[in-house]
């Protein structure tokens, strides 16, 4: 059968200071995330219908799964697959733009790239609770939606181009309570190289 493996972050843990921190990044990939990955791999691993598929098959059909594995793998496959995203749409290069075609997506989604991020930072400052804000192409147009606990795009149909986790769990230690000062400080870290390439190949 085919385990999930936890991914390697693509930088050091202190890559992303001063913006996200190193302690929080420890705690985020070596234990959240390895957390969902060992639930993911042990909730699968009895059921041969499941266990060869991708993570993309897998959240893509909830509805196919056993009823006995059913939440443990909406819960911990996303948070499995939503992590990996958001590890790779980070980078240590600070201070990115988008340009070419994703730049003008945007702009005609959005009007501009300021009014996108300002929508963007509001649906993920709204977020009641855990859960995440993305950016994800939907039958060919982009639209920025919020997911609740670890549910994925991925299993109503949409693309994930950009995401931010909005857990306490990823800010707490540094911003505490203050949201809205994470998010800021994250748009600083935000790898549009691979947010374009995710736009590319999805459009
Ligand atoms: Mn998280």
């Amino acid at each position: 059968m085919n385990f999930f493996k936890l991914p390697d972050l693509p930088y050091a843990y202190n890559a992303l200071e001063p913006y996200i921190d190193e302690e929080t990044m420890k705690l985020h990939h070596d234990k959240h995330h390895a957390g969902y990955t060992a639930k993911l791999n042990s909730a699968i691993e009895n059921d041969a219908s499941v266990n060869k598929k991708s993570i993309e098959e897998i959240l893509s059909s909830l509805d196919d799964l056993d009823e006995a594995i059913r939440k443990a793998v909406t819960n911990n496959g996303g948070g499995f697959y939503n992590h990996s995203v958001f590890w790779e749409i980070m980078a240590t290069k600070k201070d990115q733009e988008p340009d070419g075609e994703l730049l003008a997506a945007l702009n005609k989604s959005f009007s501009s790239f300021e009014k996108f991020k300002e929508l963007f930072t509001e649906v993920a400052g709204n977020h009641f609770g855990s859960g995440w804000a993305w950016l994800v192409l939907s039958k060919g147009k982009l639209e920025i939606i919020d997911t609740n606990n670890q549910d994925s795009p991925i299993s109503l149909g949409k693309n994930p181009i950009l995401t931010l986790d909005v857990w306490e769990h990823a800010y707490y230690l540094k911003y505490q309570n203050r949201r809205p000062e994470y998010i800021e400080a994250w748009w600083h870290v935000v790898n549009w190289t691979e947010v374009q390439k995710r736009f590319e190949k999805s459009t």
